[in-house]
């Protein structure tokens, strides 16, 4: 059961009600970032149309993979399968959660480029379902609903109105660094330098990442975000054990600073202090200018001259990965 997130801080930890206000607004401000275009935005309509978007739309879907049974990962362990994009199945502390599922074959005209592997109807009941944010790539009513089983879902503060006619038991709205308790797991949504908006006037909804902390491990979920501070206050905050970080969609054809690339999901992986990082939001969808094998050979690459390759676990869609405590 969550409870009530207002109730979960408690009085000592919360500083005086007046500076912690006036620091939440500001920092809202400055960590979401404007729906205006970068200039030259016209040719980079043209050149992700012309390079990206419509050769993928001509090309034929490739099949999904299997790799056999889900594994079950024991409470002290933290099991993730990629669902592709920024979609997982996650088990931590014996619980099941699936965070930003979207089984869409088309976002728009942004055409899946392969059929989704682990699909609703493989996974296991799932306990509790959490939203980072309202982008479609994100938040899929017609994924949601598939999941939805009266157990209940977390999305940032302004999205609930968005999932309440989807099938979920409860839906509870946290403000950036507040957190809800489910069982023994502790949920707590992260900063992110982003923005919100699922349409263009709906500016007002949330967005972030999880920290999902049983009493053994720790499970990060960035969300979206582009490079900021915040990562260094996260890392302060939790010892991370495992960080699901995104590392592609850096060339938006608006030019607009929303995403990080392979060598800052990186810094950022280093900036939280976590142990493992598994890359996410790459080879799903075509939603930026850059090729679409790019990310993750530059992330391999990155990790390799960092001397940090063994501490990054890449998943193909519908692979899985069981990490044990330290
Ligand atoms: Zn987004």
């Amino acid at each position: 059961m969550i409870d009530d997130p207002l109730s979960t801080s408690s009085a000592t930890s919360r500083p005086p009600r007046r500076f912690s206000l006036r620091r939440r607004v500001l920092g809202e401000s400055e960590n979401k970032i404007g729906l205006r275009p970068v200039e030259g935005w016209q040719k980079r309509n043209m050149d992700f149309l012309n390079q990206v978007l419509i050769p993928t739309i001509l090309a034929p879907r490739k099949p999904g993979c299997h790799y056999g049974d889900l594994p079950v990962a024991s409470p002290e362990q933290i099991g993730v399968t990629w669902l592709g994009h920024a979609g997982f199945f996650a088990q931590v502390g014996g619980l099941n959660i699936a965070i930003d599922p979207v089984w869409a074959l088309w976002l728009g005209p942004a055409k899946r480029l392969r059929h989704p592997s682990v699909w609703a109807h493989d996974l296991p009941p799932i306990d509790l379902v959490l939203i980072t944010h309202a982008h479609h790539d994100h938040l899929h009513l017609a994924s949601l609903r598939k999941l939805a089983a009266a157990q209940p879902i977390i999305v940032p503060e302004g999205v609930g109105s968005l999932v309440k006619n989807c099938g979920f038991g409860r839906i509870v709205e946290l403000k950036t660094w507040q957190s809800a308790t489910f069982g023994d797991l502790r949920i707590t949504l992260t900063p992110a330098r982003h923005w919100g908006a699922r349409m263009i006037h709906d500016t007002h909804r949330g967005f972030g990442g999880y920290l999902i902390q049983s009493p053994s491990q720790t499970l990060y979920h960035c969300g979206d975000s582009s490079m900021f501070d915040g990562f260094t206050e996260i890392g302060k905050r939790s010892r991370i054990d495992v960080a699901l970080m995104p590392i592609g969609a850096y060339q938006p054809p608006s030019g607009r600073p929303v995403h990080m690339n392979p060598e800052e999901a990186l810094d950022a992986f280093e900036m939280v202090g976590a142990r493992h990082m598994v890359p996410m939001h790459f080879e799903t969808y075509p939603l930026s200018g850059e090729p679409l094998h790019e990310p993750i050979e530059r992330l391999e690459l990155a990790a390799k001259e960092r001397e940090i390759y063994d501490r990054v676990r890449r998943l193909r869609e519908g692979e899985s990965a069981v990490f044990c405590p330290p």
